[in-house]
Order: C-alpha cells, then structure tokens, then sequence
C-alpha cells in the first residue's frame, strides 16, 4: 500500500471531528512530500533537531506538532514556526516555551502530557502534579502559551481492555481539568491520544487527535 492510500484507508476510518496527525519521525522529506500531495498538512516529530531540518525544505502550510520527549535546550529550535507542542510535562518547559514564543512574538500552543500507561518507562504527569502547574502564579503570568488540552500514551500491550481503561482515564483527566481550570475555554479542546497499534480504540475512547506513524509511512527501522 502506497502513502497515500494509506491515509486515505485512515482517514475513512476516523469521525469528522477528529485531527490525523502524520508521525513522520525518521522518514524523509520525500516521503512527508507524498503525504502532502495526498493532502495530509498535519505531520509530527519527535526530535527539535530532525523537525527543524525538514520544516524549511517543505511547504510552508505544513503545520508540524512536536510529539516528542521536549528538553528546554531544544525549545529554541522549533519555536518559530511548530504549531503545538503535545508533550509538555513541566513548569520548567512551559516556562522556556513561553521564554521562547515571546521571542518570535506569538502564542505556542501545548498540551500536558499525562502517564497514563501502567507500564513505568513513559513520561508524564499526573494529576497532583498537574494541578501543581496549574495553581503556580507564574503559570497565570505566562501569556505567550496557551494550553489546549491533554495526551498520553497506552500501555503498549494485547490487552485491549486495559488500552481502553488507561484512554478512559485520560479523558476522565481531561474532563476534570476543563471543569476545574478551564471551563468556558474553548480552545481547551484536546485529547491527543491513539497510535498505529490503538487509535480505534481511542476514537471509541474521545480523542479528538490521533497521531499515526508507521501505519501511514511503513515500519521505521
Ligand atoms: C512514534 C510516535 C507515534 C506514532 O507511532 P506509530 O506506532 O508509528 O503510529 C505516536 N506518538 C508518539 C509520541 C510517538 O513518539
């Protein structure tokens, strides 16, 4: 199967409302090229170096989501032109994205990556910490990010019951943060969740972006 029926087959699977964001981390502008022509303009990657090398040799419509594990020296790459940063799991991140957004003189939008997974090697926060972030009166002051929602990752596991529990609970996370911290927000809108091997069972869950990898580009080696 080509890239493009690829997204095709995907995107006839997914409800309207929800965004398809194209993993294209490791795979070559040429690729991302053919995704593009198909119509994809949502791509994610998980590295500041790799992302910022692709953004200027693609169009520029492109919007790009940073997916990825985000260390504050990095931040500078991509601050310029990414279009969300999914995975934000400190004050100390927020804190340079604002830093750095300022700088380019505009508005980053993020979300709070969540632990979800009962498998211990992901990265996250939970709800404590969370709530932490959110109450810091320097949180109130940062005006040049804007939170848009939550993401996380499953377990990667068979066991369909349990990806289901752990989605189930990032959106019972998410209802409470909008309830608590956002309410009347609509921009707080997101639940970025569903990877090749489970974003069926996160549509069923609510999410509203999925971001999907080697089930569009092939396997990376
Ligand atoms: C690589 C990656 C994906 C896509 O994974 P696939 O299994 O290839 O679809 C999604 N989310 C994050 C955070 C990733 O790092």
């Amino acid at each position: 199967m080509s890239i493009k029926e690829n997204l095709i087959r995907i995107k006839s699977e997914l409800p309207e409302h929800v965004k398809l964001v194209a993993v294209s981390k490791t795979k070559p502008v040429e690729a991302i090229m053919e995704a593009y022509n198909a119509g994809q303009r949502l791509f994610g990657e998980n590295k500041a170096q790799e992302m910022s090398a692709k953004q200027p040799q693609l169009p520029a419509d492109i919007q790009w989501h940073f997916i990825g594990h985000m260390q504050t020296n990095k931040v500078k790459f991509i601050a310029p032109f990414v279009s969300m940063i999914e995975a934000v799991d400190s004050l100390k991140l927020f804190r340079e994205i604002n830093k750095q957004a300022a700088k380019n003189d505009r508005v980053i939008d993020c979300l709070m990556q969540f632990h979800i997974a009962e498998e211990a090697t992901k990265f996250g926060l939970n709800m404590e910490e969370a709530v932490g972030i959110l109450e810091n009166p320097e949180f109130a002051l940062m005006k040049n990010i804007r939170v848009c929602g939550v993401m996380g990752m499953a377990t990667y596991t068979e066991d369909t019951d349990q990806i289901h529990r752990e989605f189930r609970h990032l959106k019972n996370i998410f209802s409470e943060l909008k309830e608590r911290f956002f309410p009347g927000e609509e921009s707080f809108k997101e639940i970025s969740m569903g990877m090749s091997g489970d974003y069926q069972i996160a549509v069923e869950e609510g999410s509203t972006i999925v971001r999907i990898g080697s089930s569009i580009f092939g396997a990376r080696s």
